[in-house]
């Protein structure tokens, strides 16, 4: 299918983009395209302006700080991944986006497209709420900072508001020691995932010390699994598996059921994660 008529504009700095996108009836900014433009083309979302953000000086920046790697709104997947700073700083990008569609797709989209777009089963979204990272966006009544937790509220659906662009997300350098690892399970590679799990954990002398825990493709936004990281606390490996099984399940008790797998699935596919998750931490010792 094509899609319907619409106009597209190319804004050259933030504050055109968001003109553009308060003038118009149902503006949408394009950053890669690879999630809007085929929702366009099977005519699944109305838009009468596209905000095209890829000429906007600077917003292609990645800034690498031994504190944190903040990434511009037209910032590819592919180049953060191929960035060995960014990398050394917050190794779960590199893992991430390791597991984020194919080459091509990593070409065109962006890190801060993949989280306004807010897909429930990916992967980018659930690291910035593991990492507590910040997404800046800029509207018509100004600039405002949202913590990850607090924009991604549901599927494909943030706090952003109609006129505003997100103009990058910054996301905090990984605890010394801290083990990042982003595990899923999908049909294929590649595929969204049917099932996944970010997880930072900082083992010391061969038991968990803490964990930060977030599942993605298991509810509507990602989900933060407080009991099994209360669980996994002073876990050492050789413990059973089955208390960090359970708590990983009560984390998951909302978890959602459709063509790809039952609710019951996603919540023992979910603790097992962990528990592979947790072993990989104590046996590395390093990020992947
Ligand atoms: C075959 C295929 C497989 C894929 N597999 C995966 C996968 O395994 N994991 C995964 O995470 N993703 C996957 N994706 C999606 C891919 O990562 C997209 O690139 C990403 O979801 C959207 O990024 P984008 O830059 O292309 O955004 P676009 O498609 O341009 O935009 C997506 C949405 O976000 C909004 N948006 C984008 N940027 C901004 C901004 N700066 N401010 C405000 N709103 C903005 C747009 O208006 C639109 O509503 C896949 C896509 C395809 C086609």
């Amino acid at each position: 299918m094509k899609p319907a008529p619409f106009e597209y504009c190319r804004p050259s700095s933030v504050s055109e983009a968001v003109d553009a996108l308060a003038a118009a009836e149902s503006g949408r900014v394009l950053a890669g395209g690879q999630s809007l433009i085929p929702a366009m083309n099977f005519r699944l979302t109305d838009v009468s302006v596209l905000v095209d953000i890829r000429d906007v000086a600077g917003l292609d920046r990645v800034t690498v700080e031994p504190g944190g790697v903040t990434v511009g709104a037209a910032a590819t997947q592919s180049r953060v991944l191929a960035d060995d700073g960014a990398a050394a700083v917050v190794p779960g990008l590199r893992v991430a986006l390791r597991h984020v569609g194919h080459l091509q797709i990593r070409n065109r989209g962006t890190v801060c497209g993949s989280i306004a777009h807010a897909d429930p089963a990916a992967e980018l979204p659930a690291l910035a709420v593991a990492v507590d990272a910040t997404i800046s966006v800029e509207g018509p009544d100004g600039g405002r900072n949202i913590a990850a937790r607090d924009f991604l509220l549901g599927p494909f659906w943030t706090a952003l508001d109609d006129a505003e662009v997100v103009t990058e997300v910054c996301f905090p350098a990984a605890p010394e020691g801290a083990v990042t690892v982003v595990d899923e399970i999908s049909r294929r590679a590649g595929d969204f995932a049917v099932t996944g799990l970010v997880a930072i954990i900082e083992p010391v002398d061969a038991v968990v010390r803490s964990a930060r825990l977030v599942g993605f493709g298991v509810g509507g936004a990602p989900m933060r699994l407080t009991e099994a990281e209360a669980a996994l606390s002073g876990w050492a490996g050789h413990h059973t598996d089955s208390a960090v099984l359970e708590a990983a399940a009560a984390d998951a008790a909302d978890a959602f059921e459709d063509i790809h797998a039952t609710a019951e699935y996603r919540r023992e596919v979910l603790g097992a994660l962990v528990v592979r998750a947790a072993r990989k931490a104590l046996n590395s010792g390093a990020s992947p």
